[in-house]
C-alpha cells in the first residue's frame, strides 16, 4: 500500500491523518517539523461556527458541526455565535447572510440580544445567533486527535521534516509555512493576535462568542477569562509572531463598554499568530501534481473546519472522490478566475 506522508500536525494535517486511518490506510506518517499543534493550531480562538458568506464554506463548517458535536461538551462547548449589528447597513448585511445561511440548512435566528446577561445591547439594532455554533480548545482537542490516530497506527514524527521522509503521496497541511515545499502556492502570512483577560467574577458557563457585525471585534469565555480578538487596522502581512501592546487600551475599553461585568480587569495574556490568507480567502484543497496534494490556506477559520476536510482529503486520497465537494477549493481557480471571496473573516 501507498506511503502517505501528511507534512504538519495542526488541526488540518491531524484530522487528515486520522481520517486516512479510520478508512483503513496502513502506511500514514504525520510529521511535524516542531510539535503537534504548535502552530497557529496552537495560537487560535477555537472558535466553531457555521455562519459564512459564501454556501460552500457553510458546507464545509456544517459538515464539520456533526464531529464536533459526536465529541461531546467535553470537547465542544455548544454556546451559540451572536453577531451584533449597530448600523441598519450592518443588519442588512446579516439578515442577507442569515437567509443564505438559513436556506442551507443552519439554525440561525434573528434575536433580542438581551437574552445574555450582563450584555450592553443599548446601541444594537439587531442581532442573529445560531445556538448550534460554538467554541473549543484547537490544541487540546488536536492532540486528542493525534491520539487516536496513533491508536489506528499513524506513524506520528515530531521534529520532523516531512520534506526528507520518502513517500509515494506528500500531503502538504503545513499551515502559513506551505509554500515551503518547492510549489509555489498562492499563500500569505498575516499575523493577528489574541488578549485575555484576567479571571473575571460569575461568568455564564453559556456565555456566547460575542462579535460586533461593523467592527469585528469579538469575544469569548475560557475558562474564567475572556479572549478577545479584533482586526488590525493596518493588516500585518509577514510571518513576524509579535503582540502590538499599542491596543490593549482600546480593547479592553470596548470589552467593558459591550460587557460591562468584564469592566476594570486587564490584559493577563497575549499572544500573535498566522493566517495563511489565500487571495479569496478560501483553502486551496486536492491534487497539485504526480504525488502532491495541498490542505491549507484556511485563511483564519481552518480549525472549525479541519474535520470535514480531513474526511474528504482521506476520501479523494483512498478512493479517488469524497463524498462532500471539495472542487470549490482546487488551485485552479486562481488561473481559470473562479474565485469567490469570503467577506466573513474575524
Ligand atoms: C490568532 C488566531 C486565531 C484563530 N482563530 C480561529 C478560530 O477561532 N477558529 C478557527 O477555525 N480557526 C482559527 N484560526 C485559524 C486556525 O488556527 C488554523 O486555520 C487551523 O488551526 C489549521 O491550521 P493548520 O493545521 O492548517 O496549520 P498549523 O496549525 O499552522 O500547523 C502547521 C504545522 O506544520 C508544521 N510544518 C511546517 N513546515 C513543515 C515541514 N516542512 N515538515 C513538517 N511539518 C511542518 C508546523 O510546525 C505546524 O505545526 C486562528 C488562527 C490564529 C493565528
Amino acid at each position: 500500500m501507498a506511503r502517505i506522508v501528511v507534512a504538519g500536525s495542526g488541526s488540518v494535517g491531524a484530522c487528515i491523518a486520522y481520517h486516512l486511518a479510520l478508512l483503513g490506510a496502513e502506511d500514514v506518517v504525520l510529521a511535524d517539523r516542531a510539535e503537534i499543534a504548535s502552530g497557529s493550531t496552537g495560537k487560535a480562538m477555537g472558535g466553531v461556527r457555521q455562519q459564512f458568506s459564501t454556501a460552500a464554506e457553510v458546507r464545509l463548517a456544517r459538515e464539520s458541526i456533526a464531529f464536533f458535536e459526536d465529541l461531546g461538551a467535553t470537547w465542544f462547548q455548544q454556546v451559540g455565535y451572536l453577531f451584533l449589528a449597530t448600523t441598519e447597513d450592518g443588519l442588512a448585511e446579516l439578515e442577507g447572510r442569515r437567509e443564505l445561511q438559513a436556506e442551507l440548512g443552519v439554525p440561525v435566528q434573528r434575536v433580542d440580544p438581551g437574552f445574555v446577561p450582563g450584555l450592553a445591547t443599548n446601541d444594537v439594532v439587531g442581532a442573529v445567533f445560531c445556538a448550534s455554533d460554538g467554541v473549543a480548545d484547537p490544541p487540546a482537542l488536536t492532540n486528542e486527535v493525534v491520539r487516536r490516530a496513533a491508536e489506528l497506527g499513524v506513524d506520528v514524527r515530531e521534529h520532523t521534516d516531512a520534506r526528507e521522509l520518502d513517500r509515494d503521496v506528500l500531503v502538504i497541511a503545513a499551515g502559513a509555512y506551505s509554500g515551503e515545499f518547492g510549489v509555489d502556492l498562492p499563500i500569505r502570512p498575516l499575523a493577528r493576535q489574541l488578549l485575555e483577560t484576567d479571571p473575571i467574577e460569575g461568568l455564564p458557563d453559556d456565555l456566547p462568542m460575542v462579535i460586533e457585525a461593523e467592527s469585528g471585534f469579538h469575544f469569548r469565555r475560557r475558562d474564567n477569562c475572556l479572549r478577545i480578538a479584533m482586526a488590525d487596522a493596518e493588516p500585518r502581512w509577514g510571518s513576524e509572531e509579535t503582540v502590538d501592546e499599542s491596543v490593549f487600551a482600546d480593547r479592553i475599553e470596548r470589552l467593558a463598554d459591550r460587557y460591562p461585568p468584564a469592566a476594570g480587569t486587564r490584559v493577563a495574556r497575549a499572544w500573535a499568530g498566522l493566517y495563511d490568507m489565500t487571495p479569496d480567502a478560501h483553502p486551496i484543497i486536492g491534487q497539485l501534481g504526480d504525488g502532491l496534494y495541498a490542505a491549507c490556506g484556511f485563511s483564519g477559520h481552518g480549525f472549525m473546519q479541519s474535520p470535514a476536510v480531513g474526511r474528504a482529503v482521506a476520501e479523494e486520497l483512498l478512493r479517488g472522490e469524497s463524498a462532500l465537494d471539495l472542487s470549490p477549493y482546487r488551485i485552479a481557480r486562481f488561473s481559470e478566475g473562479t474565485t469567490f471571496p469570503e467577506h466573513l473573516i474575524l
